[in-house]
C-alpha cells in the first residue's frame, strides 16, 4: 500500500511502526461553532481512509482531539454572555450530532484539551528544562532558534519566514516566530494553576500532549487539513521532537481545500455553509459520494450541480440494491448462475485504493460494477439466488462498509416493509377466497388477527385495501 507523505512529498510504501497496529491522530475541531462543509470533507475522507485500513486488516487506533479552550471560544462566550465551558459543551454536542448524521465512524477517543492540562504543563516544563522554552512574565514561548529542523514539514526556511512574517509585535518574544506554549491568565478567562502562575495552554501544545498520552511518542499517521501544515503541524513537530528526541510522525496526511462555486468559502462572501446546512438538502451518502469522487489531497469545488449529480449516483446504487433484495426474496437456488467475475472488481477496487486511497477510481470501479450487474439482471430471467447474495456482499463491502455511500440498513427497512406489504396482500387474497367459499369464521379470523397486529382492512368497491397503523 502506498501513501502520499506530506513530509517527503512523495508516495511511500505504508509500513506502520508495529503492524498490524496503526495509530492515527487527527486534529479535530475547535468547538465554538458548527463545523463547515470544508471540515466535513476532512472528517469524511479521514473516515474513509480509516475504514479502508480496517478493511485491509489493520488494527486502527484513531484519535481526534477537541479544542475546548481557545481565543475563539472565549470571544464567543463574551458575545453570547455565556461561560466558555457552556459554549464549548454546546458545540461539542453539536459536533457529535453532525458526525453521526454524516455516518462517520466514531474515533476510539476524543480527548479534550481541558482534561489534559497537566500533561501539557509536563511537556512545557521539560522544554523549559532543556532551555528550548522560556518564560517572560507568566507567558511561556518556544524558542525556534533551538530547533534547527524548524520548517522541515512545510519546506519553509526560518530566514524567509522571518522576513515575510506579519507576526504580531510582541516585545516579550526573542524571535518573532516563537510561539506560545502557555498564556498568562487574563481577567475573566478560564485558567489553570501552573509553575508560571495562572494561565492556559497554547493551541499547538495540546496536540503534542494528547497524542503522546494516547498514542505514544511516535505515531504512524498524523492527519489534518492543508491549512494546518504551517504553523500548527510544524510547531507540533518542534515540540514533540525537541521534548522526546525521537521522530514524531511517520506519515503526514493532509486534506485539500474546499471552494464554493470556485471561490474561497468565507462568512463575508456569504458562501459559508455548515455541514448542518448541507445535510438539510442532501443525504450523508450523497455528500460522501461527492467527496469520494475527488482525491482527498486535491482542491475541490463545491456546487449544487455537482451535489445533484452525486445524488443521482447514489440513486443508481440504491436501485441496484432494491433489485437485489427483490431477487433474494423471489428467486431460488434452482435458477441459472450467470457467469460473472466478482473477484475482478473487488481486486481492482483494492488495487486503486492501495494507491494512496484513490477514491475517485474506486468510485468508478463501483459504477462499472453496477452497470455490468444491471445488464445481467435485465437480460436474464430466473437467476440463481446465490448470484443476488454475491451482489449484496460486494456492495455491502465496497460501497457501504468502506465508502459509506449507501445506507443498507435504511434500504433493508424499505425492503422489509415491501415484504410485509406483499404478505398482507397474500392474506387478503386468501380471505377473498374464503369469503367466496362462505367460510366466514376463517375470513373474519384473518381480519381480526390483522387488526390486532395494527393492520386495518377496508372493503371498497374496487376490492379490499389495507392501512398500517
Ligand atoms: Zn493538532
Amino acid at each position: 500500500m502506498q501513501i502520499y507523505n506530506t513530509f517527503t512529498r512523495k508516495k511511500e510504501e505504508f509500513k506502520p511502526l508495529n503492524p498490524p497496529a496503526v495509530s492515527i491522530y487527527m486534529c479535530g475541531p475547535t468547538v465554538y461553532n458548527y463545523f463547515h462543509i470544508g471540515n466535513a470533507r476532512s472528517f469524511i475522507m479521514a473516515d474513509i481512509l480509516r475504514r479502508y485500513l480496517e478493511y485491509r486488516k489493520f488494527d486502527v487506533n484513531f484519535i481526534m482531539n477537541l479544542t475546548d479552550v481557545d481565543d475563539n471560544i472565549i470571544r464567543k462566550s463574551v458575545e453570547e454572555k455565556k461561560s466558555a465551558s457552556e459554549v464549548s459543551e454546546f458545540y461539542t454536542r453539536a459536533f457529535f450530532e453532525d458526525i453521526k448524521k454524516l455516518k462517520i465512524k466514531p474515533a476510539n477517543a476524543y480527548p479534550k484539551a481541558t482534561m489534559h492540562i497537566q500533561e501539557m504543563i509536563d511537556v512545557i516544563s521539560d522544554l523549559e528544562k532543556k532551555e528550548i522554552a522560556y518564560e517572560v512574565d507568566g507567558n511561556v514561548f518556544y524558542d525556534i532558534s533551538k530547533f534547527p529542523d524548524y520548517g522541515k514539514l512545510s519546506g519553509k526556511k526560518i530566514d524567509d519566514l522571518e522576513s515575510g512574517a506579519r507576526v504580531e509585535i510582541n516585545e516579550e518574544k526573542r524571535n518573532p516566530l516563537d510561539f506560545s506554549l502557555w498564556k498568562k491568565a487574563k481577567e475573566g478567562e478560564p485558567s489553570w494553576d501552573s509553575p508560571w502562575g495562572n494561565g492556559r495552554p497554547g493551541w499547538h501544545i495540546e496536540c503534542t500532549a494528547m497524542s503522546t498520552k494516547l498514542l505514544g511518542k511516535s505515531i504512524d499517521i498524523h492527519a489534518g487539513g492543508n491549512d494546518l501544515i504551517f504553523p500548527h503541524h510544524e510547531n507540533e513537530i518542534a515540540q514533540s521532537e525537541a521534548c522526546f528526541d525521537q521522530k514524531f510522525v511517520k506519515y503526514w496526511i493532509h486534506f485539500g481545500f474546499l471552494n464554493i462555486q470556485n471561490e474561497k468559502m468565507s462568512k463575508s462572501l456569504g458562501n459559508f455553509f455548515t455541514a448542518r446546512d448541507v445535510l438539510q438538502k442532501y443525504s450523508a451518502e450523497t455528500i460522501r459520494l461527492f467527496f469520494a469522487q475527488t482525491n482527498y489531497g486535491g482542491p475541490l469545488n463545491f456546487s449544487d450541480e455537482l451535489l445533484s449529480s452525486a445524488s443521482k449516483g447514489c440513486e443508481k446504487i440504491s436501485n441496484l440494491v432494491e433489485l437485489t433484495e427483490n431477487g433474494i426474496r423471489k428467486n431460488s437456488s434452482a435458477g441459472i448462475m450467470p457467469d460473472f467475475d466478482f473477484e475482478k472488481y473487488r481486486n481492482e477496487f483494492i488495487h486503486v485504493m492501495d494507491d494512496d486511497f484513490n477514491t475517485p477510481k474506486a468510485v468508478a470501479v463501483i459504477f462499472d460494477l453496477i452497470h455490468s450487474l444491471n445488464k445481467i439482471i435485465a437480460e436474464n430471467e430466473n437467476i440463481n439466488v446465490s448470484f443476488f447474495h454475491n451482489v449484496k456482499n460486494i456492495i455491502t463491502e465496497l460501497a457501504s462498509e468502506i465508502l459509506g455511500i449507501i445506507d443498507l440498513s435504511e434500504q433493508e427497512k424499505e425492503s422489509s416493509a415491501a415484504l410485509e406489504n406483499e404478505l398482507i396482500e397474500l392474506l387478503i387474497t386468501i380471505r377473498d377466497k374464503l369469503k367466496k367459499e362462505k367460510q366466514f369464521a376463517l375470513s373474519d379470523q384473518i381480519r381480526d388477527s390483522l387488526s390486532k397486529l395494527g393492520v386495518t382492512l377496508k372493503d371498497t368497491k374496487s376490492g379490499v385495501t389495507f392501512k398500517k397503523n
